[in-house]
């Protein structure tokens, strides 16, 4: 396709690896992002096979590795010391390791690597996109444009996928959320597994390696811990101190509670909620919406990151097949929503007997979740769950199968 006049709204993961898959094409990108600087945005994350892959492609897969950290397996048991949940990476291929990661470090690596990263336009937030047009209208009023392609990335909680109208076919506020920090291991307690532990569904909480920012030590390496909380409560909770969080985290386990021994406060934890988003087509005239904001969805099985990345790359492909913008958009859409439909109704389906008031649910999660997860064809599924390679109910995505390696 001939290089295209192309407008990225948010700095985000998506917008970041479409920007870098698209400006190395041969397309002219204008990217605007709301924050007054390029920062990151978000919890410490897993990056799976799926997104190393991507990663890889870009060249990138070194740098990552170099700074996250290698988990092996994700194990999780209930208050009774029984256990939930106990998958490793390995069982699926010998070759394959989740990399847990700071968000700093895959944003900077990114950035970095972004050669026009300097020409974002910062501050500038968007409240209109005229689909039609190719037109996007920012909150002093002006209209940009007319682009050959806008792409809306400006995550979950975008208003701005109303441009496809009766396209957004769900939209919901989960009503758990969780607050989340970074905090050092000064004991090495956690290594190489991404540990939880649940009472019923009511409390959960996560420890996840993530690795050091790029320049930094080995030393300087860094633990995300969450606190599973109801939405509504989100604000409460931070306001709260951390006495009762604290207290709480020590009475479902007391190694996670140890890591916030050395915090005085709360202002280190930051709020997370999420929504349940679902496009019958992620297009519409001249906008595409990607990352969160087409497929926005609970971030218990660890893959909005590696989704994101999937995107640019298969945006990136759709649009060197084709020459035309309409083919290329049908075939984008198709292509992902052959991998991203399993995913969404997965995570709709698991996410309340981690995150819920349902005790019944979470009274058979802890009966039948283990058995079930170690039978014969069950396993090899909810491995592929696991590493973002799940592809229909029984397919693969084979192209990161493949790479990942
Ligand atoms: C607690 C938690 C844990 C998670 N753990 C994992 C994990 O382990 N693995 C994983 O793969 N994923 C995980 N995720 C999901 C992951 O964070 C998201 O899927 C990913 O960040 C989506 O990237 P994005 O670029 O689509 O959106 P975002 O990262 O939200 O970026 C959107 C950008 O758009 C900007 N923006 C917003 N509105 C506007 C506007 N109107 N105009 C201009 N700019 C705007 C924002 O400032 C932001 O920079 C987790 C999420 C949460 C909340």
């Amino acid at each position: 396709m001939k290089p295209l006049d192309i407008a990225i709204i948010g700095y985000g993961t998506a917008g970041q690896a479409a920007s870098l898959y698209l400006q190395r094409a041969g397309h002219r990108i204008h990217h605007v992002e709301q924050a007054p600087e390029l920062r990151p945005v978000g919890a410490g994350f897993l990056l799976q096979p799926t997104g190393l892959s991507v990663l890889d492609e870009l060249g990138l897969g070194d740098a990552v590795r170099r700074c996250g950290a290698r988990i092996a397996r994700l194990y999780g048991e209930n208050e009774r010391g029984r256990t939930i949940m106990d998958m490793r990476y390995a069982d699926l291929d010998p070759r394959w390791h989740g990399l847990g990661m700071q968000r700093g470090a895959l944003f900077e690596v990114l950035r970095r690597a972004d050669g026009r990263a300097a020409s974002v336009q910062v501050g500038v937030q968007v409240e209109h996109v005229d689909a039609g047009r190719g037109t996007y209208t920012t909150n002093d009023g002006r209209e940009h444009g007319p682009f050959d392609l806008i792409l809306v990335a400006n995550g979950a909680h975008s208003s701005l996928r109303a441009v496809l109208r009766e396209q957004v076919r769900r939209d919901v506020l989960y009503p758990w959320g969780a607050i989340w920090c970074l905090a050092a291991d000064a004991r090495g307690r956690f290594r190489h597994d991404l540990e939880q532990r649940y009472r019923r569904a009511r409390e959960m909480c996560g420890v996840l390696p993530v690795g050091t920012l790029p320049d930094e030590d080995d030393s300087a390496r860094k633990l995300s811990i969450y606190w599973s909380v109801r939405t509504a409560e989100l604000d409460a909770v931070l306001a709260g101190g951390i006495g009762p969080v604290r207290a709480a985290i020590a009475r479902l386990w007391p190694d996670a509670a140890a890591l916030l021994e050395p915090m005085a406060d709360l202002s280190a934890w930051r709020r997370a909620s999420y929504r349940d988003v679902v496009l019958s087509r992620p297009f519409r005239d001249r906008v595409l919406c990607i990352g969160d904001a087409a497929h926005g969805m609970s971030p218990q099985l660890g893959q909005g990151v590696n989704m994101a990345l999937l995107d640019a790359q298969a945006l990136a492909r759709a649009l060197d097949r084709h020459d035309r913008l309409a083919d290329a958009l049908a075939d984008y859409a198709r292509v992902r929503a052959a991998h991203l439909e399993i995913y969404q109704l997965l995570s709709r389906w698991l996410t309340p007997l981690f995150q819920s008031d349902h005790d019944a649910l979470a009274w058979w999660r802890d009966l039948l979740f283990l058995p079930m997860s170690r039978m014969p064809i069950a396993r090899g599924e909810s491995l592929k769950i696991l590493t973002g390679t799940k592809r229909g109910w029984f397919g693969r995505l084979l192209d990161a199968a493949n790479r990942a390696g």
